[in-house]
């Protein structure tokens, strides 16, 4: 295989770039927090030690390797290429969170801390900190707007059995940026016990290429078991997007494979008005948020403009840097699915293989049934199946009902 300007050794240099993308823009307080935990990961990453207690723990606690599942009822339904899944959805917890989770505890841990806090929108990042938390042996605070706390009941109890603490966030609209704001207040009031553990492969460096290198074993799994399964690799890989973390951990192992074609699917929701998407990169411009460079959906003063999704996960102004400068070269199709689209998948795959995949997930599956008849007989597509729908069943048979 060519080895291209893709390899995950070159990206991202030195200050945490990604070509323009990424870096850290940040206070001065907070920029010697994020050189404390570059210099600790980079000496982690390779430490036999470390290394060693991440494979058990991904083995024996998390269930990995997760398995890659030729889907042959909906391939022989849609009658195009073959659909296989990479199924995160059957990892402890039911989506691919628990990965970059339980590291980022462990992490915590070897640096010394107490205690590990992040803020949580619809509570899965929260429950899957909560249990990598107690899973170590560290405390665990997440701040959660009292919006989302009542909407969101079941996840805040699981955080509250786990033995987390939910801190409610009562200012400004109650919600996941006031949340962020709130957890990092907190970060910076108490940077020696504590760790902020990002949720997606965002913010400021070294967060984005931490989670990319977590959350990579999806991608070289998948790539020696398609292997085994198919004796070649994929022709296309295909994710959801919304930070960008069970995307690039799929597309990492792949990306100097030049011949496979690589698409990263973002939420269009109702419609492509204002408010009513979170398709970042096929509708933003280049900004700073968060601490960090992307495309970012963003008015002309630069601030965050409201999004949407069906898709609580895929619900975020942002986007990895990584996915934008992938996304400059051409190596990966950033592509949409709606809601409608994304609901009539999260059926289908229920029906027809027996698999609620999370409404996050569904985008992906909405967007390869499209591609496979594409594609045609012949051809084979790798889909990174995030999670499990269990979360949304009640909201989508609610809203969606099915005719008998
Ligand atoms: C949070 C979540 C996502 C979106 O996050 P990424 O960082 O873009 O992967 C996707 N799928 C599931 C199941 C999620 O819980």
């Amino acid at each position: 295989m060519a080895q291209t300007e893709f390899s995950m050794k070159n990206l991202p240099d030195e200050n945490g770039y990604f070509g323009e993308y990424g870096g850290s823009y940040i206070p001065p307080q907070l920029q010697l927090i994020m050189n404390e935990i570059t210099e600790a990961y980079t000496k982690l990453k390779d430490d036999p030690a470390f290394i060693e207690e991440l494979s058990y723990l991904r083995k024996h606690y998390i269930g990995r390797p997760s398995p890659v599942y030729y889907a042959k009822s909906l391939t022989e339904l849609v009658g195009g290429a073959k659909i296989y899944l990479k199924r995160e959805d059957l990892n402890h917890t039911g989506a691919h969170k628990i990965n970059h989770c339980v590291a980022e505890a462990l992490l915590a841990k070897k640096m010394g801390k107490k205690k590990i806090i992040a803020e949580t929108g619809a509570g899965q990042h929260g429950v899957a900190l909560a249990t990598a938390a107690a899973l170590v042996g560290l405390e665990c605070d997440i701040y959660m707007g009292e919006v989302d706390i009542k909407k969101e009941h079941p996840n805040v109890s699981r955080m509250k059995v786990l033995g987390a603490r939910v801190i409610p966030v009562s200012r400004g609209t109650k919600t996941l940026k006031d949340a962020v704001d709130a957890a990092f207040e907190a970060y910076l009031a108490d940077p020696d016990t504590q760790l902020y553990a990002i949720g997606s492969a965002v913010g400021p460096h070294p967060f984005p290429m931490m989670i990319r290198d977590f959350q990579s074993v999806v991608g070289y799994e998948a790539r020696e078991q398609f292997q085994a399964l198919e004796g070649a690799l994929p022709d296309a890989l295909v994710a959801c997007v919304g930070g960008g973390s069970n995307a690039i951990g799929l597309f990492t192992a792949f990306l100097n494979d030049e011949d496979i074609a690589i698409y990263g699917v973002e939420p269009a929701g109702k419609s492509f008005k204002e408010g009513e998407h979170a398709a970042t990169l096929t509708l933003g411009k280049p900004g700073v948020l968060h601490g960090f460079s992307s495309y970012l959906l963003q008015n002309d003063a630069g601030e965050p403009l409201p999004v949407y999704s069906i898709a609580s996960g895929l619900d975020y102004p942002g986007v990895g840097p990584q996915h934008s400068y992938l996304k400059d070269l051409n190596r990966v199709t950033y592509v949409t699915a709606n809601d409608v689209e994304a609901v009539e998948a999260f059926y289908q795959l229920s029906r027809i293989e027996g698999i609620i995949p999370a409404m996050e997930s569904a985008h992906a599956v909405a967007y390869a049934v499209k591609l496979a008849k594409e594609m045609g007989p012949g051809k084979t597509i790798l889909i990174n199946l995030s999670g499990r729908g269990d979360k949304d069943i009640d909201y989508i048979l609610e809203n969606y009902p099915l005719a008998e």
